[in-house]
């Protein structure tokens, strides 16, 4: 089996704080894996050493095989690792649509799209729209992406993801801030990807972490306290006890 995603050790300090400590994890491909932990565990921290945002202070990671510990974020989204955008520090003023075919350009490296006529875009263009129906965002399409509802720019956000066609895709909280009725929405979506598409993700709502992972690893004070299914982490004691004493 390929595995899309694995960690060997990783960890990661400032001073003598310990934020990551000697994580190990595999996620074969087409995982729906689910990060959970109380607040400060860590769990951002280890995205961003994913990502690449972060330098581990040691252990390594590696992408599809390939030891990418020491590569620069953008070479590791060329090689497949997505993750969600802040919508609002990107494309300001665009429409939906406009902002997924920028995204798209970007992956197949025809940045100059906009000096190329309508029917040069074409490509970029249908495939923008195929994206926006499986999101259910295609009735938002002309309308500038900021001045939709929170909710609906999260799913943009997922969309400009998704348009890199990532092998590995890396969600930290894609629900945060949004009303349980539209945060289940968003992880529906979440669901429906094709399964060549490998997902982590940290949410901190039970319901929805049970509801969408096929695997879970608990992480305390840096380090994994455990993994499993969801019906091993929920009849977990040590899971229960930490859940309880927040
Ligand atoms: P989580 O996402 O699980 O809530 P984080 O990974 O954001 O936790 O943070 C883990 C711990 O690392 C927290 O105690 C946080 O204060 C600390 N931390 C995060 N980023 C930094 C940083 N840049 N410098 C120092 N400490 C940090
Ligand atoms: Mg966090």
């Amino acid at each position: 089996m390929t595995t899309a995603l694995r960690t060997e050790g990783l960890s990661k300090s400032w001073g003598g704080f310990v934020a990551n400590s000697q994580i190990s994890l595999s996620l074969p491909k087409g995982a729906r894996h689910a990060l959970i932990g109380p607040n400060g565990a860590g769990k951002s921290t280890f995205i961003n050493l994913l990502t690449g945002v972060l330098a581990p202070s040691s252990g390594e990671v590696f992408l599809m095989g390939e030891r990418v510990t020491h590569l620069a974020p953008h070479e590791r989204v060329k090689r497949g690792m997505a993750r969600t955008f802040q919508i609002n520090t990107l494309f300001p003023g665009l429409t939906v649509l406009e902002s997924v075919v920028l995204a798209i350009c970007e992956r197949s490296g025809a940045a100059r799209i906009w000096h190329r006529t309508v029917a040069g875009r074409r490509a970029e263009i249908d495939e923008a729209w195929d994206l926006l129906a499986r999101l259910h965002l295609d009735r938002d399409a002309d309308r500038p992406t900021r001045s939709l509802p929170y909710g609906r720019q999260r799913l943009v956000e997922i969309a400009l993801a998704l348009a890199a066609r990532p092998k590995l895709l890396l969600l930290d909280e894609p629900a945060a801030g949004i009303p349980t009725g539209e945060s289940s929405e968003i992880f529906d979506v979440i669901a429906g990807l094709p399964d060549d598409v490998t997902i982590l993700f940290i949410e901190h709502d039970m319901d929805l972490v049970f509801r969408f992972a096929r695997r879970i690893t608990v992480l305390v004070g840096g380090k994994p306290l455990t993994e499993g299914t969801p019906d091993e982490i929920a009849a977990d004691p040590r899971v229960r006890e930490v859940y309880l004493g927040e």
